[in-house]
């Protein structure tokens, strides 16, 4: 089809990605509704605890609904300043800086940090909004198998010597639910004078001793300089941050345009986030409550013989491998009240497609009861094709 004007050029892109089968929509979320959720980033149940919403209007109350300006004119506040230093402490880090989103966070760095002349090696798996950011900055980005350090070693190896590099991946692969190996990453980013940095959105709140992620204390900025966490996940509520050194940081505030040129987070959303800090480090049952799910779903789902992917995060993804049949299963699990992520290309690699169920502290026993009749309902109906996983 011959493209004239923008019309044209429109039905022929959505008519494209309809007949691939591959329309998305949207559905209305309903907060308090009877479907069971398996399909959220909610892992401690925070996004709808009272204290976080008092905490938000009483935020809100005190500083205003709004920042009204960016955070280098007179948007950034006290409760502002507050939260990048709990988010310092929580992950041993000197500063932190705050940024509206996630998504924001890793264009603000890329662009910060990079240049054309800036070599960027990234799992092939990454999120893409680190794909987006090395492309804002005009660097190069290379993109190695996932968690493959050898390969990642062999590009870093045939590199230009001169370029400053930077090796980047995902802490907790959110389409996987696999951890990144942060050790091996770190050595081979050192090995070749390179500097890492982890996107550790699902990790920060589930993992480590008191809810620091894959990185965190554990793994200090020797080993990576630059770890981005967000706060819409585990936290419950918006946005995210940049943990690292003064420098980092004042480099970032002094450079990372997506931080300069938009409006900061408003202080409610600030004073909830504060709120679901103290949450993590008083509620740690809450973190032992999700994995006990984790194990529990992964046994019974194991003994019926569901496809399952080596995670032991709450991100837990059921690859059936067709479009087709992922879409059936969702549409089971729906009208028995369950709803699941079903993921398709472009966001997972065709003939992957996958249901991707996650868990949170918040189901009940009687919920993961539900979830498992109902994933055993689908296996006994559906023949899987194009399953790879299923061996
Ligand atoms: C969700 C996510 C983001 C984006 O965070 P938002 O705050 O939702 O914009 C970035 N990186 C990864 C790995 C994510 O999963």
């Amino acid at each position: 089809m011959a493209v004239h004007d923008w019309a044209d050029r429109l039905a022929a892109r959505t008519q494209a990605r309809r007949s691939a089968g591959l329309w998305r929509h949207r559905h209305i979320g309903q907060p308090t509704s009877a479907l069971c959720d398996f399909a959220g980033n909610d892992y401690l149940g925070l996004a709808r605890d009272p204290r976080l919403a008092e905490a938000m209007a009483e935020g809100a109350r005190r500083h205003g609904a709004g920042a009204r300006a960016s955070h280098l004119v007179n948007g950034h506040l006290a409760v502002h300043e507050a939260l990048e230093g709990r988010l310092a402490d929580l992950t041993g880090r000197p500063r932190a800086l705050l940024f509206s989103t996630g998504y924001m966070a890793n264009l603000g760095v890329l662009q910060a940090l990079c240049d054309e002349e800036t070599r960027v090696f990234q799992d092939r798996l990454n999120h893409a909004s680190l794909i987006d950011g090395a492309r804002l900055a005009g660097a190069r980005s290379r993109r190695f198998h996932h968690a493959d350090l050898a390969d990642l070693d062999r590009l870093l190896e045939r590199s230009a010597t001169g370029a400053l590099r930077l090796v980047v991946s995902d802490g907790v692969f959110s389409m996987d639910g696999d951890i990144a190996d942060i050790p091996g990453l770190a050595t081979t980013a050192r090995r070749h004078g390179a500097w890492l940095m982890i996107d550790d959105a699902h990790g920060l709140g589930v993992l480590g001793e008191r809810g620091d992620g894959s990185v965190g204390h554990t793994h200090g900025m020797d080993e990576v300089p630059v770890l981005v966490g967000t706060l819409g996940k585990a936290l419950g509520t918006a946005g995210a941050f940049v943990a690292g050194s003064e420098a980092l940081v004042e480099h970032l505030v002094q450079f990372a345009r997506p931080y300069i040129y938009t409006t900061a987070q408003p202080p409610g959303v600030a004073a909830a986030t504060l709120a679901a800090l103290e949450i993590l480090a008083s509620e740690p049952q809450r973190r032992t409550r999700l994995h006990a799910l984790i194990a529990r779903f992964r046994r019974e789902a194991a003994t019926l013989g569901l496809p399952l992917m080596a995670s032991s995060t709450p991100i837990q993804p059921v690859v059936l491998g067709d479009d087709a049949t992922v879409m059936a299963w969702a549409a089971h699990l729906a009208e028995r009240g369950i709803q699941v992520g079903a993921i398709r290309e472009p966001t997972v690699p065709r003939g992957q497609a996958r249901l991707r169920i996650t868990l949170s502290a918040a189901h009940t026993d009687d919920d993961l009861n539900a979830l498992l009749e109902g994933l055993a309902d689908c296996w006994a109906r559906h023949t899987v094709t194009g399953g790879e996983m299923l061996t």
